[in-house]
């Protein structure tokens, strides 16, 4: 097919090279032609040097010679059902033309993010609107790596907008700056995420970007006609406080960190973090539930004879401590995972510290394993889990557990559906398997994980350095579908399912 374009290169973007963050990936970008229609290009990295020179942001081109390929990127940046990509041989050539339009944006009207409009969430959109408020930047762990946000209310309605690194760094100035100006912002390419109602958006990675009182004619017609209604007022930019530890619901209502059933992980390419909500079905025991480390840098000590050694202190062990590192399966209707618990995070949904529970168990009993852990079966959590790169890469099916908490309301929103029988058991029926004495047992306290310090014990986890050795023996493939026959509702399967019960070495 031979198209010969007279484009406006309306965005202009760098993805970089996973590996090698300073090198190129791709070049990406979104033309409009003067009607207003949209497609998108992408120059591979062995092409890019060719038009590096050449391109930019809001030239208009003249272009022809191009590969035609079907849109199937996972974010849409345009609805146009092809894409183009560049080749040494396309040909590209700037035109000067002062009459080519400069309405460069594809503005969503907030009324259009109501629940009375299905957004479509993997179209991409811009939005305008003046900062009416805003929060501090908050700071978040983000696979191996801590990743940092700002919460910013658009109005022309009311819309909560988040932007993630550099975006954040750019707004930030503005937001304490001048108070007699409406503080005029168009946020491209921005991705919609819906939470009980309402619709807030939220920057990605690369696509974005933000423009901040630019002189265009799309921002201006709004910026004339706020300050024309009487409603605006020059108010000086409210500050709004935001907790330091975020509540799960705000994380999931913001988009921070988005919820995900686990047959979708596998779609997962990026280091990030994703709540779920899964039923434990198995205590995966082939390393034990606790460790022995040193009480110096809670390594994993190595025991010899009686005495214990610590590699990474490179000496002899005095004083040692049980730590747990608690391996469990779970499911929630779509799809089995095994998750990771630490430490912090186990002694916060048992109640109890690692040396308890070795010390409510018999000594000579080789087989046992403490009925704290039995009672953690069939029960339905919200867990924040990471995805690291080994998880990408299929190295590792084992995910890391960084919170959780088993509030009902959550858990009532989130579960897939299969799961949520389970839910609807009234206590005493789904304890009815149990002896009687354990009617009485308190229910793990609801939310248990927000309340952050209930038990308080100084730890800091060491988890990538013993989670590679770790991953060895937890490495088989634990992520697969669920089969019709195998029944996974029924309660009282729960101490059968333990596949190995085995004393910490
Ligand atoms: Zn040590």
């Amino acid at each position: 097919m031979h198209w010969n374009l007279k484009v406006r290169v309306i965005r202009l973007w760098i993805v970089p090279d996973k590996f090698k963050p300073e090198i190129p990936y791709s070049l990406e970008m979104i033309l409009q032609d003067e009607k207003g229609d949209r497609i998108h290009a992408s120059l591979g990295k062995t092409v890019i040097k060719h038009f590096r020179e050449i391109l930019y942001e809001l030239g208009v081109f003249q272009m022809n010679y191009f590969v035609i390929a079907p849109n199937i990127m996972k974010f849409k940046t345009t609805t146009h059902k092809h894409k183009l990509n560049f080749t040494v041989t396309t040909n590209v050539k700037e035109i000067q033309d002062p009459s080519f339009h400069m309405d460069i944006f594809n503005i969503r009207t907030f009324d259009k993010l109501t629940i009375h409009h299905n957004v479509d969430e993997t179209k991409l959109l811009d939005v305008v609107g003046h900062v009416a408020s805003y929060q501090p930047i908050q700071q978040i762990k983000q696979g191996d790596n801590n990743s940092y946000f700002i919460n910013i209310v658009l109005e022309d309605d009311k819309l909560s907008t988040t932007l993630w690194g550099e975006l954040a760094d750019q707004i930030q100035p503005h937001l304490t700056g001048s108070a007699y100006e409406p503080l005029i912002v168009v946020c491209q390419l921005m991705k919609a995420h819906k939470f009980r109602e309402n619709y807030s958006v939220r920057s990605c990675w690369y696509q974005t970007k933000i423009w901040i009182n630019p002189n265009l004619p799309q921002p201006t017609e709004f910026k004339d006609r706020l300050i024309s209604s009487c409603d605006y007022k020059y108010e000086r930019l409210s500050q709004t406080s935001s907790q330091k530890h975020h509540s799960i619901t705000d994380e999931l209502s913001k988009g921070v960190v988005s919820f995900t059933y686990l047959s979708d992980l596998s779609q997962c390419y990026e280091e990030s973090s994703f709540w779920i909500a899964a039923k434990i079905v198995c205590l995966e025991l082939d390393s034990g539930w606790s460790y022995l480390a040193c009480n110096n840098c809670i390594t994993k000590v190595d025991t010899e004879g009686t005495k214990y050694y610590c590699k990474k202190c490179n000496s002899e062990v005095k004083s040692v401590i049980h730590r747990y590192r608690l391996q469990l399966s779970v499911m929630d209707g779509t799809a089995f995972i095994s998750i990771l618990l630490w430490n912090k995070e186990t002694i916060q949904l048992l109640g109890k510290t690692a040396k308890e529970l070795k010390e409510g168990l018999l000594e000579d009993e080789e087989s046992s394993y403490p009925t704290e852990l039995g009672d953690l079966m069939e029960k339905n959590f919200m867990f924040k889990i990471l995805i690291k790169d080994s998880n990408i890469n299929r190295k590792d099916n084992v995910y890391k557990v960084v919170n959780f908490t088993d509030d009902d309301t959550l858990l009532k929103e989130f579960c897939h559906p299969d799961l949520q029988d389970s839910l609807n058991k009234s206590l005493f029926e789904y304890e009815q398997s149990y002896d009687e004495d354990k009617l009485f047992e308190t229910p793990i306290k609801s939310s248990i994980s927000e309340c952050g310090t209930l038990i308080t014990e100084d730890v800091i986890d060491l988890t990538t350095k013993i989670s590679t050795k770790s991953s060895k023996t937890a490495g088989k493939s634990t992520r697969h579908e669920i089969k019709d026959d195998l029944n996974v509702k029924q309660p009282s399967n729960k101490i059968r399912k333990v596949i190995k019960k085995e004393k910490n070495t």
